[in-house]
């Protein structure tokens, strides 16, 4: 099963990829995961990524097509992926279409996760993620079992530079101008469906699990 999730940041990709990812045992594919890597490593990618990433800007097309062309052609993607951050603009989901038709397959969901703005900013300001294996909590909606620390793996858990109260709002600008229009994109492929994001975790999990589970 091959998968994208869209949403505004917040609105709890990450979380449920990671869920989505152990129960349908597909990759989970995160380019703000590979971005963050590569800044850690201080390779000429994490270099480049990073100036935007700090401003709240998309990483250059040219830059990020590549880097999931390349993922793409994994072994471990061979039976389906998740991909959860990428497409964020219409430029990436031509090139990903592309991509997918040159090796003869093609997306089977767009799943959409709507939260509305006035959720995003509290979120955003509580979420700590771990740096070592990229799990996300939040202070009050879903915090760790030890305060600070990573449930999975124990390392100690940060506030990512760009979840600031400024740098959100500019992507949720950047988010409103470049990847919104997505939406109409895969309506018009006919392969979009949406779940509710403000409802629990779990539920969301739940909503999510019945539309993957009819496509398998
Ligand atoms: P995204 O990857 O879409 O930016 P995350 O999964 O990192 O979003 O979630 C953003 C923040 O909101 C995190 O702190 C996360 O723990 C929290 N969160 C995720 N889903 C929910 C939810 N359904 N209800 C409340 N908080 C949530
Ligand atoms: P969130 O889901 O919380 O918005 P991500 O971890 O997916 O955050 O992305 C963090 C940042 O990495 C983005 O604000 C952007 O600068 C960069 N980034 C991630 N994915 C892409 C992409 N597909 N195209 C361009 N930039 C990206
Ligand atoms: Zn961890």
């Amino acid at each position: 099963m091959r998968v994208i999730l869209l949403g505004p940041p917040g609105a709890g990709k990450g979380t449920q990829a990671k869920l989505i990812s152990e129960k349908f045992n597909i990759p989970h594919i995160s380019t703000g995961d590979i971005f963050r890597s590569n800044i850690k490593g201080k390779t000429p990618l994490g270099i480049k990524a990073k100036s935007y990433i700090d401003k709240g800007q998309l990483v250059p097309d040219e830059v990020t097509i590549g880097i999931v062309e390349d993922r793409l052609q994994k072994d471990d993607c061979k039976n389906g992926f998740l991909l959860d951050g990428f497409p964020r603009t219409v430029a990436q989901a031509e090139a990903l279409d592309n991509i997918q038709e040159k090796s003869g397959k093609k997306i089977d969901v767009s799943l959409l996760i709507t939260v509305p703005e006035q959720f995003i900013l509290e979120r955003m300001t509580g979420r700590r993620v771990c740096p070592s294996c990229g799990g996300s909590y939040h202070v009050k909606f879903n915090p760790p079992k030890v305060e600070g620390k990573c449930d999975i793996c124990g390392a100690e858990l940060i506030q990512r530079k760009d979840d600031t109260e400024d740098t959100v709002k500019k992507r949720l600008t950047v988010y409103n101008d470049q990847t919104s229009p997505l939406i109409s994109y895969y309506k018009n492929n006919g392969i979009l469906s949406e779940v509710d994001g403000t409802d629990a975790i779990d539920k969301v999990f739940g909503s999510i699990s019945n539309i993957l589970g009819a496509q398998e």
